[in-house]
């Protein structure tokens, strides 16, 4: 029996007739069921009888509602890491500011928990498999595996020069991936879950789907990739994703589920109409992983890919199982990724989890898209942003610091040269780093690099420092990294305005009024400190510079390690006078060397 694609993702005859009886048959008890739990469980009493039913599917749905209640993964549950991943990057180009930009997010907040001293496991790495990655290999000459290796290893020397901190890269190609990714697959089988089907459609082989004939632009073209999609039929295996729309549904009713909040809501309307089952297999393409249960095809790159959260919960060097998922961390704590791929994440994933009895992801978060000057980004437009030169020509912790405090994640954002140079250079060069810097050298100058007092316990900054590390916590934790830097940026801004109100440098010249200057240095150099530390997630290379200058042992030069075993500062440590054990009346200060370079 065939039938016309009628969707991006295809539908046939059987599935439709299926999906139609198991809607209106079984669904309607079980959807009123889970609305049931879902609504009276948060208020309900131990012992109530919602919470002792046996439903596996009203469990899987009360864990999900826990999990999202509880304060964070790291108190309730010690042992097990905070989950942290961004999108696996697909390897059919070079990675560009786009594949930065999440990855820079992720290391932020993967920093700020470790700060909290809470177990972290921050996952990131590359998508390999499909279609598309043959064709690029061709192209270039390679071979498919050779391709990948090529482009995966550049992801990783990005991430390198942008200290990204992760704990562990995946990549699709891997054996251990390929053996998880065989186990899901076949406990969905043996669930019930797949059945093979033939339809014939619009494929686009850049998106790796299907198309919707209603999302295409003229001439039968995708609308992202404006290329002719090909018509094509065959036979496929498909999953039941239409069995779990009402899990879906009320995943996504949850506000905590998705953010941003109008992001949600777009996925929201569109699960509202109805999840069709999607074909989860390809007979022509065999650069993939084998079905188990059919060699003949290969499971399609995006239900492959998002199993490699999974295995990521596994080191290099140990088998992943799926057993232990949970004793891992899983359901991950956030799952950062594009607006363009919010559906796969949002409903594809939880579904496919719950067919084989996983719990949802605790959070998606869907960041926005990068303009340069206002305009879109793209090879064609010949006006694309290379990360690689942007560090070169400045340095990691401008890059990190423009994108995370310049732009509102989760909202679109531009990149210009004269906003970035303007930005650095007013907050990190002039109202942080040249603060630093002039008090160090003020104290060289009159005092042999030498402080006899610590900073005063009362005093308005200290005030104003408890007030804004508490704004910037909160801010971390919701991924606001523009908001974190702006609280901050108001304990420097009023450090300045304190020293030059007090102008220490005039009391500093008459040997009568010289010791009324040092408590005023010691309030610059606390405030700089709590700075240093709660700067940490969003520049830890100056960060750790103007700790070390503030007598924290730190690396040096040179010995600024970018992994997760490297330097990791307390949160506790933005306290005022948290350290007086470092900066005690009488601390002789190193050299001072400057610790933020002006861009020009
Ligand atoms: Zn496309």
């Amino acid at each position: 029996m065939r039938r016309k694609a009628t969707s991006w993702s295809p539908i046939l005859a059987y599935g439709v007739s299926l999906t139609g009886t198991e809607r209106w048959s079984a669904a309607p008890r079980t959807s009123v069921q889970l609305l049931g739990a879902f609504l009276s469980w948060r208020g309900a009493p131990d012992g109530c009888r919602c919470r002792q039913s046996g439903s596996k599917n009203v469990r899987w749905l009360k864990a999900s509602v826990r999990q999202r209640h509880q304060p964070s993964g790291a108190e309730a549950r010690p042992a097990q890491p905070l989950v942290i991943t961004t999108p696996l990057f697909y390897v059919n180009a070079a990675p560009h500011m786009g594949s930065a930009y999440p990855t820079m997010a992720c290391d932020a907040l993967a920093r700020y928990h470790r700060m909290q001293g809470r177990a972290v496991r921050f996952i990131t790495g590359t998508d390999e498999h499909g279609e598309k990655i043959a064709q690029a290999a061709a192209a270039a000459g390679r071979t498919p595996q050779e391709h990948c290796d090529l482009v995966s290893g550049e992801f990783r020397a990005l991430w390198a020069k942008l200290n990204i901190s992760y704990d562990r890269f995946i990549r699709t190609t891997s054996a251990n991936h390929a053996a998880m990714v065989m186990t899901f697959m076949e406990r969905v089988l043996q669930r019930g879950d797949i059945y093979k089907a033939s339809y014939e459609g619009l494929y686009c082989t850049g998106c790796e789907e299907y198309k919707d004939p209603k999302e295409l632009v003229e001439d039968t073209q995708c609308p992202l990739h404006l290329k002719r999609c090909e018509q094509r039929a065959e036979e496929n295996y498909f999953f039941r994703l239409s069995r779990y729309q009402a899990q879906v549904e009320a995943l996504l009713a949850n506000d905590d589920f998705m953010r941003p909040a109008e992001r949600r809501n777009e996925v929201l309307s569109w699960v509202r109409e109805g999840l069709r089952d999607f074909s989860v297999s390809r007979a022509k393409n065999p650069w993939g992983i084998p079905m188990p249960n059919d060699a003949s095809q290969t499971i399609y790159v995006w239900f492959d890919a998002l199993l490699g959260y999974l295995t990521a919960l596994f080191d290099e060097d140990e088998p992943p199982q799926l057993e232990k998922v949970e004793e891992r961390g899983w359901p991950a704590h956030v799952h950062v990724l594009g607006k363009d791929i919010t559906r796969f994440h949002a409903c594809y994933w939880p579904a496919m989890l719950h067919s084989v009895g996983l719990n949802a992801p605790q959070q998606l978060f869907s960041h926005g898209f990068l303009t340069k000057d206002g305009m879109k980004m793209g090879k064609s437009l010949g006006n694309t942003l290379d990360p690689h030169a942007l560090v070169d020509e400045f340095n990691a912790d401008a890059v990190r610091y423009y994108f995370l405090r310049g732009i509102e994640f989760g909202r679109d954002g531009d990149f210009s040269r004269d906003r970035f140079i303007q930005i650095v250079n007013a907050e990190l060069a002039n109202s942080v780093g040249n603060l630093l810097n002039r008090t160090l050298n003020l104290l060289k100058r009159h005092n042999n690099l030498s402080l006899p007092v610590v900073a005063p316990s009362a005093h308005p900054l200290a005030d104003l420092t408890r007030t804004c590390t508490a704004e910037a916590a909160a801010a971390y934790e919701k991924l606001d990294f523009s908001g974190a830097a702006e609280a901050l940026m108001r304990i420097a801004s009023e450090a300045n305005s304190f020293i030059d109100h007090e102008a220490p440098w005039t009391k500093l010249r008459n040997p009568e009024t010289k010791s009324e200057a040092f408590p005023v240095l010691a309030v610059i150099l606390e405030a700089v400190r709590v700075l240093g530390v709660a700067l940490w997630p969003l520049i830890p290379e100056t960060s750790e510079r103007m700790l070390r200058a503030l007598c924290y042992p730190v690396a040096g030069p040179g010995e600024v390690a970018s992994t997760a075993a490297a330097f990791v500062p307390s949160w506790h440590d933005t306290k005022w006078n948290a350290r007086r054990d470092l900066l005690q009346p009488g601390v002789r200060f190193r050299t001072p060397e400057p610790v933020f370079p002006r861009l020009e």
